[in-house]
């Protein structure tokens, strides 16, 4: 059995005001929630947040994740945090192949599986996000662009992985929310490219992302195999993002 997961990616928003205001509201809702949720924050701002979480007694319901990390352990890479070093300050998870690194970063497919395998060598649990472009998807390519970004992950780590996310890139940010049915049917594939894999396909939580809200949740979250949402924008309000996580089973 999959325990639905609502997952939020503020991306490169928040303040430390925000970060109290977001927490107070999540207090008395996220306690009755029957799904998994997680929060990737600005990184500099993982301890503020791990620390208002504990002490509202709500760390053990919200689980923390990392936007990006570096390949390497330690070294000269200025900028750069490594896995452990984010495993160090109260994170779980983190996002790997999110399509605005793949973008604006160049991740290719073997970065992507690079830094999943650092991932998975800090304790983490990686949240591989895959996805194709318009472009891809009109050329009727989307299958083929999802399935090649997804092995080249097996590939190099095997099944052993957090979560999938499946977050077409033109509906990410853009209002344009792909269909339940064509969700449903990408996520589907997935899940059999998993079990091609001997991956673990049947407890592997795939979650879609792509302008997911409070009003289109439930029906996305009613797909026999789409278990949770990679929500941006929406989960910058906190009482939107729970009535999300509330279209979730357990
Ligand atoms: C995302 O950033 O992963 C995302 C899905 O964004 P949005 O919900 O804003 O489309």
């Amino acid at each position: 059995m999959r325990r639905g997961i609502a997952a939020g990616n503020w991306k490169m928003h928040g303040s430390r005001q925000f970060v109290a205001d977001y927490v107070r509201a999540l207090d008395g809702q996220v306690q009755s929630l029957e799904c998994a949720v997680v929060l990737f924050p600005p990184v500099g701002y993982l301890p503020l947040l791990a620390e208002s979480l504990r002490h509202l007694d709500l760390d053990r319901i919200v689980e923390l994740g990392a936007q990006n990390l570096h390949t390497e352990v330690q070294g000269a890479f200025t900028g750069e945090m490594s896995g452990e070093m984010l495993a160090d300050l109260g994170a779980r998870w983190v996002l790997v192949g999110h399509s605005e690194r793949r973008e604006y970063a160049g991740e290719t497919n073997d970065v992507v599986a690079a830094k999943t395998a650092a991932a998975l060598r800090a304790g983490l649990k990686p949240m591989v996000c895959v996805g194709e472009s318009e472009a891809d998807r009109d050329a009727g390519r989307a299958e083929a662009v999802v399935i090649g970004q997804l092995e080249s992950v097996l590939a190099r780590c095997g099944g052993e992985l957090g979560a999938i996310a499946y977050e077409p890139v033109w509906a990410i940010g853009t209002g344009r929310t792909a269909t339940p049915a064509l969700a449903e049917e990408m996520h589907a594939l997935i899940r059999s490219a998993l079990a091609n894999h001997s991956a673990p396909a049947a407890e592997l939580p795939i979650l879609y992302g792509g302008s997911v809200k409070g009003g289109n949740a439930g029906a996305l979250f009613a797909e026999r195999d789409i278990d949770g949402g990679l929500v941006g924008g929406a989960s910058l309000k906190a009482e939107e993002f729970m009535e999300i996580a509330r279209a979730l089973p357990g």
